[in-house]
């Protein structure tokens, strides 16, 4: 049976955001560590990236970072856990993925939802069957699940698709919605 050991999480590199933003990324690096999943990010030590890795080092848990040489200063890479560092973004979203078992997005920018949206365009591909869940407390993703049905009653994209997709409120629940997905893909 496939066991969530690693989850990606994706997310802003900004800390000119809402402090609330900031703690639910520590929130989900305490959750990851209390379940023994190790976190795969991007690396940085800053904005949600960097809150989150620290608050799963800080609880003992996991965690590896994936940066690429020209973001080392700009996205101050979080030395105090394992990391590498790549040549490009291709190389380093391509680990992330390689990786992971399954992804959490959480509130972020342009990158965030680049990251997201490509994962999402290999899984329409049949390239993968990775899950992801999509976080937030206060409806951040709303406006990107609302796209989503626009897309698929546009017929774009078929209906089954967006069952593939699971919006929570809460890191246990993104994280137990990725562990049972990934059971009933074993099945
Ligand atoms: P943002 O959501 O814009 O704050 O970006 C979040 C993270 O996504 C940052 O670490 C960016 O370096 C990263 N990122 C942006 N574009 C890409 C990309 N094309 N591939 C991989 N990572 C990216």
């Amino acid at each position: 049976m496939t066991v969530v050991k690693s989850i990606c999480v994706y997310c802003g590199a900004s800390d000119d955001v809402q402090k609330d933003y900031i703690r639910l990324a520590e929130k989900l690096g305490k959750a990851l560590a209390g379940r023994g999943i190790r976190l795969v990010y991007g690396g940085g030590g800053v904005g949600l990236m960097g809150a989150c890795a620290r608050s799963v080092h800080g609880a003992g848990g996991k965690v590896l970072g994936i940066m690429p040489r020209f973001l080392l200063t700009k996205e101050m890479i979080y030395e105090d856990v394992e990391h590498v560092i790549v040549e490009d973004m291709h190389t380093r979203k391509q680990m992330m993925f390689d990786e992971s078992d399954a992804f959490i997005v959480l509130p972020g920018g342009i990158g965030t939802l680049e990251e997201a949206v490509e994962i999402l365009s290999w899984a329409r591909l049949n390239l993968h069957a990775k899950p992801m869940a999509f976080l937030d407390e206060d409806g951040f993703w709303a406006p990107f699940f609302e796209l989503m049905d626009h897309i698929i009653d546009g017929r774009f994209t078929p209906k089954s698709f967006r069952a593939m997709l699971v919006h929570c409120t809460t890191p246990e629940d993104a994280i137990d919605a990725l562990c049972d997905r990934i059971v009933k893909l074993d099945q």
